[in-house]
Parts: structure tokens; sequence; C-alpha cells
């Protein structure tokens, strides 16, 4: 395991990715479990998403959430949008970070965002040169990278072409997000091959979600490629809108406690993110996935 890197970076999307797919929680949960997050030792938390409240009712309080948190200084906070429009609220409310996401399944783009693919690259590129004038930066998530629910398998090709558009018009970073859970180790190594022999510079983020059980063999897998950002979702929190009852993103938990076994450091205190699940797990008032929260750390003993 010598080749792995000895530091990765952890972007907690539980508050976002994770209760966007939960029944609607009160604002001081959310701010409970934000504030919970920001004492971890994770650097960088997906605290909120611009969207409209419409189709996301449970991200209507975004504004109200962002004013309330106790902002940790050794934490990045950002914001995920949809589109331009987004983005102006996410700067009108002084994020320096943001992430907006493009489906590379047009079908899945049409259903998220009403437009297709190359009208939301369009937007984006206007979206980036907006962030520039406010000296933010934007990460370009493209989403349905490994598969689509609508479509199914979506071509290598056609993802690194979204993806390279994006790069093109100015994009600072790139993330490619497992929607559903379609990913496993070998569809994980010829993505991240051909995007990284187009753009090796480019700095690359994994969004990798558990629907199918393959979330942690596909985050070893970038690791062996020396990918060293991913996304992860306290407790497992989330779940996938096309499966009821199907799990969410990885467990931030469970990666920490795998990696830093390898002697990959991520910075997180595991037992304060065990805690910080467990938090998760009251708000949202369900049992959820991550098997660390349940069974602890390996080293944990009990009484003899
Ligand atoms: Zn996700």
């Amino acid at each position: 395991m010598s080749d792995l890197p000895s530091l990765i970076s952890l972007r907690e999307v539980g508050p976002r990715d994770g209760l966007q797919n939960e029944d609607p929680v009160p604002t001081e949960a959310k701010v409970e479990l934000i504030d919970a997050l920001s004492q971890t030792g994770v650097r960088r938390i997906e605290a909120v998403s611009f969207v409209h409240p419409k189709a996301i009712p449970q991200m209507a309080d975004a504004d109200e959430v962002w004013k309330r948190i106790h902002r940790n200084d050794d934490v990045r906070y950002s914001a995920l949008v949809p589109n331009l429009r987004g983005a102006r609220r996410a700067l009108d409310a002084g994020f320096t970070e943001i992430e907006v996401v493009v489906s590379a399944s047009d079908t899945h783009n049409r259903k998220n965002v009403n437009r297709s693919t190359e009208e939301s690259l369009d937007d984006i590129a206007g979206l980036i040169a907006s962030a520039r004038d406010a000296d933010a930066t934007v990460q370009v998530i493209v989403s349905t990278a490994w598969g689509c629910p609508y479509e199914g398998d979506v071509p290598v090709e056609r993802v690194v072409a979204v993806a390279s558009r994006a790069v093109r018009d100015g994009a600072d970073g790139m993330s490619f997000g497992d929607t559903t859970g379609m990913a496993t180790p070998s569809r994980v190594q010829r993505l991240v091959g051909e995007f990284r022999s187009a753009h090796p510079d480019l700095p690359l983020n994994l969004h990798f979600h558990n629907t199918r059980g393959t979330g942690l063999a596909n985050v070893l897998t970038a690791l062996q490629l020396g990918v060293a950002d991913f996304d992860a979702s306290v407790g497992g929190l989330g779940g996938c809108p096309y499966a009821p009852g199907a799990t969410g993103n990885v467990a931030t938990e469970e990666l920490v406690h795998m990696v830093e076994d390898m002697g990959v450091a991520t910075g997180v205190n595991l037992e304060a993110m065990i805690d910080a699940a467990a938090t998760a797990e009251r708000i949202v008032g369900r049992t959820l996935p991550s098997q660390v929260l349940r069974a602890g750390p390996r080293t944990r003993t009990i009484p003899g």
C-alpha cells in the first residue's frame, strides 16, 4: 500500500446531499449537525444548496442555516447550486466556494433542471465568469458520471467531453458524482484514467454513493490511482430518490476508519465523527447505514 497518498482532503456533504434526500428537518437541527461536524477536524463542509424551494423544499432555509452556524476558521464551507441564479444567491450570502452540478446524462439533467446538458454547460460558463468577478472558485460536479437511472450506462467519452467543456470554460476543479451508485472499481479506473490523460493537473474530487455496496471499494481504487479528494456523508446520511430505501453517500466515518488504518491521513478525529453520526441519526430519526457507527472503530474492545 506504499503508493497511496499520505494525506487526502475530505468534503463532508451530509448537511447537503444527505439531508436533501431525507424527510425535511428543522433549521436548528441542520445548524446543530453542521456545528458538530465543524468540530470533527474535517476541513471542508458542503453546508447548503441554493435551489428552487419548490424543487427541493429540504433546502429552502439555506440562507438561515448559513447565518446561524458557528463557523470554524479552519473549515472551508461551500454551497451547491444548479445554475447561475443559485450561484448569485450563494455569492450574495458570502460563499467563496461554489459547486455547480450538471448531469452527463441529458435525460437526468432535463428531469433535474429542465434543460439539456448543453444548455446547463452554457449557463455554467456564465456562472464561472460571475464567480471570478466575485473572487469565488467553482468546482463543476458532473453527476450520473457512472450511469443514469433513466439512460443506464453513460459512455466515458461523453462524461469526459462534458467535463472538458467545463474545464475550457474555466472550472477551478472537477468532481465526478456516482449519483445512483453505479460505479465499480474497473469503471472508476477507466473514467479517472481518461480524465487524467486529458487534464492531468486539474484538481479532481470523487463523490461515491454506496447504493450497491461498492462505495469504499471505489474509494480504494481511486486512492490507488492517486486521487486525494473525496466526498462523504456523516453516518451515510441520505438516500437515493430513484430507489426508496436505498443507502446514500459513502459514510464519512467508514471512509476515515479504513484509510487512516492504511496510513492515509484525513485530519478527521474518528471518535468525533462517530459522535456526529449519532447526532445525524437522532436528527433524522432513523437508523443510518454506517457500520462503523454501529460497531465502533476496529480497536474498540468490550470488557472481558
Ligand atoms: Zn450525491
